[in-house]
């Protein structure tokens, strides 16, 4: 008897994935948490019924969300992660070589728990020194962060805009994102489907753009995404993300165990398609 786990995306599409096993479900104070075992993808975490990320095409998201602002940046040492609490953004952000500290702020303890258990591929970057954990509301913890202690790249890797993450999506919190970034910081923000979030990803490129002066979006193929294509919502009032820093020259960019960033990926996952370009037009 052939077993299946079914996203319903939209409403009127979605994906289906053979599954192996169940390896665990629970219900945490936040969300239902399950991992599959598949045959296409290796495990599988999921969140209230939404696929976060699958062993064998984790690496796209957590890369393009983590390296492209890391590596517009001249040195970014402090970086705050919201969300992410698999881990995945965080290995990523520690291949960077200025990194000296990441804050990495979740909601739900249980994520961390479960990666560390059935993703330590995912989660290795959790016991880094350079990484402290905080069991929190990225919302809450924004609001606290102080004059000395702001940060030089802030991501949010965030869940749908739905349930705990919804607020994540709107403009006070993106404003106190700002504060809480150095004069010369780095915002990016996972932001859903050019196909299928088109007002969402508008609305939001233009809060980015009134904030930073000037908001981009880069896409990434996301198999099990709806729709396949991914959206990155960057802005800065100093770089142009578009650009690795320079002073990255000489970095040996193939010496960083990378299966999807590279240099000539940085630029051109900002070069969109025409009906995402459409997206972002005044
Ligand atoms: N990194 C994965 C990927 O490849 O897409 C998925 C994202 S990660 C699992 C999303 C995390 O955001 C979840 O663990 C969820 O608990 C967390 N989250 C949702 N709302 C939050 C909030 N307001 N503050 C902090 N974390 C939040």
């Amino acid at each position: 008897m052939e077993a299946w786990f079914f996203e319903n995306q939209t409403g009127n599409f979605g994906i289906k994935i053979r599954i192996k096993k169940v390896l665990h479900h629970e219900y945490s104070s936040f969300q239902e948490i399950t991992v599959y075992d598949t045959f296409e993808f290796g495990k599988m975490l999921v969140l209230d019924r939404a696929v976060m990320f699958t062993e064998r095409n984790e690496f796209i998201y957590h890369e393009m969300l983590g390296l492209v602002p890391l590596f517009s940046h001249k040195n970014p040492e402090t970086v705050l992660i919201i969300g992410g609490g698999d881990g995945g953004v965080v290995r990523e952000c520690l291949k960077n070589p200025f990194v000296k500290h990441i804050d990495l702020v979740e909601i739900d303890k249980r994520v961390v728990d479960i990666s560390k258990e059935f993703f330590p591929g995912i989660s290795a970057g959790l016991d880094d020194k350079r990484v402290q954990i905080i069991r929190d509301d990225g919302i809450e913890f924004l609001k606290r962060v102080k004059d000395n202690d702001k940060y030089d790249v802030i991501l949010i890797d965030s869940t749908d805009p739905v349930g705990p993450a919804e607020g994540l999506f709107k403009r006070d919190f993106y404003s106190s994102a700002e504060r809480a970034l150095k004069c010369d910081g780095i915002f990016s923000a996972q932001t859903e489907s050019p196909f299928f979030n088109k007002d969402l990803i508008g609305d939001i490129n233009k809060i980015i753009e009134d904030i930073y002066g000037e908001s981009s979006l880069y896409c990434a193929m996301i198999p099990v995404y709806p729709g396949g294509l991914w959206s990155f919502t960057i802005g800065s009032k100093k770089y142009r993300p578009q650009n690795i820093h320079k002073s990255y020259k000489g970095l040996d960019f193939a010496s960083l165990d990378l299966k999807y960033y590279s240099p000539e990926i940085h630029t051109s996952s900002f070069i969109l398609p025409n009906f995402v370009k459409e997206i972002c037009k005044p």
